[in-house]
């Protein structure tokens, strides 16, 4: 599970993931709907 953070809206939301895989992966923040790249927005992994 990692911990992302919106470029947008700065809002903070969790992202289940497989390991490996995020190189491509993009998130729709929940709150604002702004889509982002998993990468670039991790702030720790819990
Ligand atoms: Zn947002």
């Amino acid at each position: 599970m990692l911990l992302l953070k919106c470029p947008k809206c700065g809002q903070k939301m969790k992202y289940n993931s497989a390991s490996g895989m995020l190189t491509k992966k993009r998130k729709r923040c929940v709150y604002c709907g702004h889509s982002f790249k998993v990468t670039d927005s991790i702030i720790k992994k819990v």
